[in-house]
């Protein structure tokens, strides 16, 4: 646990739909656990600002130099951050603070990229960026994001608006925008990507939730989106 709270406004809960993960050109791979269910899963709880504090270096510095160089960058100034990362690279997951989850972790977060095919790494990937940063213990961070995540089922919710899993149906965003806000109660961002034809279809859902990690918010920022005005939910 860092030393000083963070100072941060909300949380972002990140899901993913496996079919987008995996339909994309550069595919994907299944963790040790076996195939996941046609379900969301966790991508991560990432604390964030409303407003990046001041100059949007961390984006560019992202963009232009990737994922390590941005990493190392923000280590240098707490200037032009959009969100807290990496605030403790000492503190890291300990299998043992959340055996009592890992069955659960492995249904509801498990990783889909093809480096490991080991969901521990990514959630220990996960709890050092963003986890070292959110002012909650190592079992704290993973039982609230199950938790947050199974009070508000994005797979049921969509499906209540009839919006299925399908490799020929399209949806309207708005449609699956205001299927999320009805089923939570609360706005969330978007985010889309490509297919391996080039069609647009829904990748993550960001929930948003207040900085006690208490209850959903509506998201204070809307973001880039790289949807269209219809997307593919992909069968998975
Ligand atoms: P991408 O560039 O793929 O959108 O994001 C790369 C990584 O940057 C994400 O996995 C996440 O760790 C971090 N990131 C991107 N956008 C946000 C954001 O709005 N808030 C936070 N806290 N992290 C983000
Ligand atoms: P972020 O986007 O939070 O910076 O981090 C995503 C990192 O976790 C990437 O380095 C990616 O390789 C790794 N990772 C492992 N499994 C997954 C997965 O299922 N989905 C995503 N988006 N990233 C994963």
């Amino acid at each position: 646990v860092s030393s000083t709270a963070e100072k941060f406004d909300f949380f972002y809960l990140v899901q993913q739909w496996p079919g987008s993960f995996c339909d994309t050109r550069q595919g994907c791979c299944f963790p040790d656990a076996g195939k996941p269910a046609a379900d969301f899963g966790i991508h991560g709880l990432w604390p964030n600002y409303a407003k990046c504090r001041g100059s949007q270096l961390q984006g560019l510095a992202r963009a232009v130099l990737g994922e390590d160089a941005a990493a190392l960058f923000s280590a240098v100034g707490r200037r032009g951050r959009c969100w807290p990362e990496y605030c403790n690279d000492g503190n890291t997951l300990s299998p043992w603070e959340i055996r009592d989850l890992v069955a659960s972790l492995d249904r509801n977060w498990p990783t889909l990229s093809c480096k490991s095919g080991r969901s521990f790494e990514f959630w220990s990937y996960e709890w050092k960026k963003h986890g070292t940063c959110s002012n909650l213990e190592q079992h704290e961070y993973f039982a609230r994001a199950l938790e947050l995540k199974a009070a508000h089922n994005l797979t049921a919710i969509l499906a209540g608006a009839g919006i299925v899993p399908s490799n020929t149906e399209t949806y309207s965003l708005s449609s699956v925008g205001d299927a999320i806000a009805q089923g939570t109660g609360f706005t969330a961002n978007l985010e889309c990507n490509r297919d391996a034809d080039g069609e647009a279809q829904l990748f993550q859902v960001y929930l948003c939730v207040d900085r006690e990690v208490k209850q959903l918010i509506d998201c204070p920022l809307s973001m880039r989106s790289k949807c269209t005005d219809r997307v593919k939910l992909p069968v998975f």
